[in-house]
């Protein structure tokens, strides 16, 4: 299968001819002759799988034979993503398969100016690349009008679930002519994610390259149960082993990922660290330092990396387990990217151990362990009673500490820096809701 069997413009097959794509991936053989007879598109389909251009590439041909003019303020086609650097990420490899033909691409984000991107809409653009939240403030604004868009692409949408951009997706979903082709790429498909489909999709095609939620077979997994004291001696040790390779860790929060970041430095790392604290400017230059390999290490919280797609990333380490499990598949997808091998390393401390719990159960399939033994479990407390000391029996997660003869004997398997003292440490209370807490990064 080529990419001309498929139906494509042979403008279009040259343009990603230039680039070295000559083979369509599974998802872009499943998706695009489908898209390409005017069918809606629903694919769950991974990070890395090559879904830009399975939406992509039907949609540019599909407007590049139709020449309309673009008309100020009304995008031809519309295409949604969860955050700024994937939406910049689509936009720019849109723009490469675009150049040469009349159509102008727009990419409206958060994090600047409004007035330019108002200017922007204003002169006529054919397809708009939008986060949901600025989207609408341009709507409100009047300066976007969707009631021309023949083309709708929600890409990573169970991303923007747990971004908690439902609401203005409902909204969009109302200003948006009934006839138009849409197709709507997601790595997961949670409950929710059935009330969207029915939303925006009609008779969809269902396409699917992998399991949802289940990881690419080339990358290579490990776990070490390590005492959270001991992570950043344990994760110094590990990338002290490949420098001249990229590798980007991901922590919790914002303040930790800081934290984290500055300690790499100290530990005479190149790092740049990104989190949804960061200005954008900031997240950019973070990025292009990466992407250029100015800087080896990326540290960053689940926000602001999720979709990101940089080849030469070799590892991914979760510094931090993630508490939404699924974004450990979204982690992992980092490395390995169209066809490179990659290798994910995790760390598990004992209060993490209900969320490396439910990563497996997601992924249906057990992390291979590098090093340490599973934290024993502590059966979660009983509600206090009325008049019990104060303090005792709160709900929470069961947590995990070393069993006591166990904490003597390890470090097992040569778990670096992982000093019986340390890890019996106090265990530390989930108190925060586990879903949907991306305030904190
Ligand atoms: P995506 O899943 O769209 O983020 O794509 C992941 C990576 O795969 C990007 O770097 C693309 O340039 C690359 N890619 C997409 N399609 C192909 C293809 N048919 N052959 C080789 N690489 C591809």
């Amino acid at each position: 299968m080529n990419f001309d069997t498929l139906g494509l413009s042979p403008r279009l097959i040259n343009a990603l001819h230039e680039q070295g794509i000559t083979d369509p991936t599974p998802i872009q053989t499943q998706a695009i002759p489908h898209a390409m007879a005017g069918r809606d598109v629903m694919g769950l389909a991974q990070t890395g799988s090559g879904k830009t251009a399975a939406f992509g590439l039907p949609m540019l041909d599909a407007l590049m034979k139709n020449g309309r003019k673009a008309e100020p303020k009304t995008p031809r086609a519309l295409i949604l993503a969860p955050t700024r650097e994937l939406a910049r990420q689509i936009h720019d490899t849109l723009s490469a398969f675009a150049q040469g033909s009349h159509l102008k691409l727009a990419l409206i984000t958060g994090g600047v100016g409004f007035t330019p991107q108002i200017e922007r809409m204003a002169r006529g653009v054919a397809i708009l690349v939008a986060t949901p939240g600025r989207l609408v403030d341009l709507l409100d604004r009047r300066a976007v009008d969707l009631s021309k868009t023949e083309f709708l692409v929600l890409d990573e949408a169970d991303q923007m679930l747990d971004l908690g951009f439902i609401h203005s997706l409902r909204r969009i979903a109302t200003l948006l002519p009934k006839a138009r082709q849409t197709m709507l790429f997601s790595a997961t498909m949670p409950k929710l994610m059935e009330e969207i489909a029915g939303a925006f999709l009609t008779d969809p095609v269902r396409v699917q390259v992998n399991p949802p939620g289940q990881a690419v077979a080339k990358i290579d997994q490990w776990l070490h149960y390590v005492a959270k004291g001991a992570k950043t001696d344990l994760l110094i040790e590990l990338l002290d082993k490949h420098r001249d390779e990229l590798a980007i860790v991901f922590g919790r929060t914002k303040h930790g990922s800081d934290k984290l970041a500055r300690q790499l430095e100290a530990a005479g790392f190149g790092v740049a660290a990104i989190h949804g604290n960061k200005s954008q400017g900031q997240r950019d230059r973070a990025i292009a330092a990466f992407r250029d390999g100015e800087v080896r290490v990326l540290v960053a919280t689940d926000v602001a990396a999720r979709g990101l797609d940089i080849p030469g990333i070799r590892h991914v380490y979760n510094y931090d387990l993630p508490n939404v499990p699924e974004n450990y598949v979204h982690r992992i997808g980092r490395t390995a990217r169209a066809g490179a091998d990659g290798t994910a390393v995790a760390f598990c401390a004992p209060d993490e151990m209900g969320e490396l719990k439910d990563i497996e159960k997601a992924m249906k399939a057990k992390i291979p362990v590098a090093s340490g033994a599973p934290w024993e479990v502590v059966p979660e407390a009983k509600p206090a009673r009325p008049g019990a000391k104060p303090g005792a029996g709160k709900g929470g997660r069961p947590q995990g500490r070393p069993a006591a003869a166990n904490a003597q004997r390890r470090p097992a398997q040569g778990t670096p820096g992982a000093k019986p003292g340390v890890q019996a440490q106090k265990p530390r209370r989930h108190t925060a809701p586990r879903r949907n807490k991306t305030h904190a990064a």
